[in-house]
């Protein structure tokens, strides 16, 4: 919990969550750590209020259920999409609960994950069953940086095999999207500041490799390495540098996807609007992924194509959190860590 941004967290006892009619609570048996948890620390979101408690990308066992939940019950594995739909407003009858004009996400709206128990709404809508043979260290991070991903690759991107594709900022979304990318049969250049994270890249596929400390402009080397352009491009970061430099790096009638969050003091970004008109390009902006179509990344991860689990590479205790919080900042690190409260 922390009662002001930026100021180190604690370690809290509090009341436990109780759930709503249409809610569930979750026993949380992991749950990751994201650079969203960090910029909430930091007071970049208008939707958190103190004192408050982080954590949006969790997977657990159902541990009490609201009166008017009919799809779930106490015992359950489940994760479940950062962005809870209502299930009832436009977007949502619609089929897109990724923009729910209602939502709630945990760890922003409410008191989120890094804690034992979360509470989480409208759970008929938004709960995803976890797959017996996964491990909850690996599930808590469909949530929302793998399923952020696999939208901003497969649904909003459109990848198709034998494309270029570009991903800028290998973190824990740009790692997966380098992974889901390559296993659509797209040939992926990954650009990054670290070694490691290009290390990793290569590991999860990528077939080129872009260090930006050694170019002057990775625009340029993405151009020069695709034979003109990328197909499709992901921010995958989200920094002014980044996303121009992922729409300036497409080829003619080129795909970019913003992923990475750009929060700025006036809400918005420079982006090279001329380029876009010029060769036809598309800017896209992915926002999570709503969870009835988990399924199809479902089926890939269960046959090998996808291995989630191969992007977890530290897990830690509660107690360990609040500096694992304050470091994402300044050092984000290749690879994802994961929290299990119950220190196991
Ligand atoms: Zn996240
Ligand atoms: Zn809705």
């Amino acid at each position: 919990m922390f009662e002001r941004y930026g100021e180190p967290a604690g370690v809290r006892e509090v009341p436990d969550p109780r759930p709503a009619g249409h809610g569930v609570v979750v026993r949380v048996e992991a749950t990751g750590l994201c650079r969203s948890d960090w910029h909430g620390w930091m007071g970049h979101d208008p939707d958190i209020t103190l004192p408050h408690v982080p954590g949006h990308e969790l997977a657990g066992v159902v541990e009490a259920v609201g009166e008017r939940v009919t799809g779930w019950r106490a015992g359950d594995r489940v994760t479940v999409p950062f962005v809870c739909a209502c299930g009832t407003c436009p977007s949502c009858a619609a089929g897109d609960q990724q923009v729910c004009e209602r939502q709630t996400q945990p760890g922003f709206h409410h008191w989120g994950s890094f804690a034992e128990y979360v509470a989480l709404d409208h759970a008929d809508v938004n709960l995803v069953a976890v797959p017996d043979d996964m491990d909850y260290a690996t599930a808590a991070g469909l949530g929302c940086r793998f399923a952020t991903a696999f939208r901003a690759v497969v649904q909003q991107g459109r990848v198709a095999a034998g494309e270029w594709v570009a991903v800028h900022g290998c973190g824990g979304v740009g790692l997966s999207a380098v992974m889901i990318a390559a296993a659509c049969g797209a040939r992926v250049v990954a650009v990054d500041v670290s070694p490691h994270a290009l290390a990793l890249a290569r590991k999860f596929g990528a077939a080129e490799c872009v260090d930006a400390t050694g170019v002057t402009d990775t625009a340029v080397a993405v151009r020069e390495l695709t034979g003109g352009g990328a197909h499709l491009s992901l921010d995958a970061l989200g920094s002014p540098a980044t996303c121009a430099a992922s729409v300036d790096g497409l080829r003619r009638r080129g795909r970019h996807v913003q992923a990475g969050l750009l929060p700025s003091p006036d809400g918005t970004t420079p982006v090279p609007l001329a380029r876009a008109i010029a060769l036809e390009l598309e800017l896209l902006g992915s926002h999570g992924m709503a969870a009835h179509t988990y399924p199809a990344m479902l089926r890939m991860v269960r046959s090998g194509a996808l291995r989630p689990d191969l992007l977890v590479t530290s897990t830690i205790t509660l107690d360990a959190a609040p500096a694992a919080l304050a470091a994402m900042g300044t050092a984000p690190g290749a690879g994802v860590t994961v929290i299990e409260p119950w220190g196991r």
